[in-house]
């Protein structure tokens, strides 16, 4: 157990719940926002959900009875998503959860950084339909000043991912100046062409929505005066991508 897991088999330490969200994972979702990170990521939209100690602890009949109730919704690409926050962390607790959910025939994707890997979060993933695999960047001392965390587990993570035959998709926060270079997004290609279980590749352009939350939360926010991407640059990363991968969304 990991300091972020709830009571395993009965609850889920959650920060808030999506309803008809379209931007994590295929079709329509209902998105759960788990509470608790061991990322700090700089660009993190949301702040709020990093400390393990904030949230609720939901039941997982609960959880089960709101997915049951959207899945009219779901169509035949949509789900349910765990995002947060670290989903892996909470791994014990979500089990039983996504065994219900599998039971109600209901499509999971899990949105992680990857940096997890135990035999808790081996029979999730065997659970889990699609993962969201989120690569902060492949320079390994620019991720860790960015994250405060190596990429190296991530990257492990990605290959146990294609080692077993698991889909994923890749996302990519795009920071002007940050994680744009030419460099970076050249050799996180060249580490992922080869990929069979590789989906799609995402990329998310920088945004500061969550900027508010950080001086509500008295945290600094490390990514002051760094601007959105333009157009422009969004366009000049996807040629990149494209280049290499022939499953290149803006999202
Ligand atoms: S991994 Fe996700 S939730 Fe955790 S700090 Fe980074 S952006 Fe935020």
């Amino acid at each position: 157990m990991t300091g972020c897991d709830a009571v395993a088999g009965q609850t889920v330490r959650v920060h808030s719940f999506e309803s008809m969200g379209t931007y994590d994972g295929p079709g329509l979702r209902l998105v759960v926002f788990v509470q608790g990170c061991n990322f700090r990521c700089a660009y993190c939209a949301n702040p709020d959900t990093m400390a393990c100690t904030g949230g609720e602890d939901v039941a997982i009949d609960e959880i089960v009875r709101l997915a049951v109730s959207e899945k009219p919704f779901f169509g035949r690409r949509g789900g349910v998503t765990f995002s947060g926050g670290e989903p892996t962390l909470q791994a014990s607790a979500l089990l039983p959860l996504f065994e219900r959910l599998k039971a109600e025939g209901i499509h999971i994707c899990l949105d992680t950084n990857g940096s997890v890997m135990n035999d808790a979060v081996r029979r999730l993933l065997a659970l889990t339909d699609l993962v969201l695999l989120d690569v902060k960047e492949i320079n390994d001392t620019r991720h860790r000043d960015l994250t405060g965390c190596s990429n190296a587990a991530t990257l492990a993570f990605a290959d146990w991912m294609e080692a077993n035959g698991r889909d994923f998709w890749l996302r990519y926060v795009l920071v002007p100046g940050v994680t744009s270079m030419r460099e970076d997004l050249h050799a996180l290609c060249e580490r992922f062409k080869g990929y069979r279980m590789l989906r799609r590749v995402e990329i998310l352009p920088y945004h500061t929505l969550g900027r508010h939350k950080y001086d509500h939360l008295g945290m600094a926010y490390r990514l002051d005066g760094v601007r959105e991407n333009t157009p422009e640059e969004i366009e000049e990363a996807a040629s990149i991508f494209r280049s290499y991968f022939d499953c290149v969304r803006i999202n």
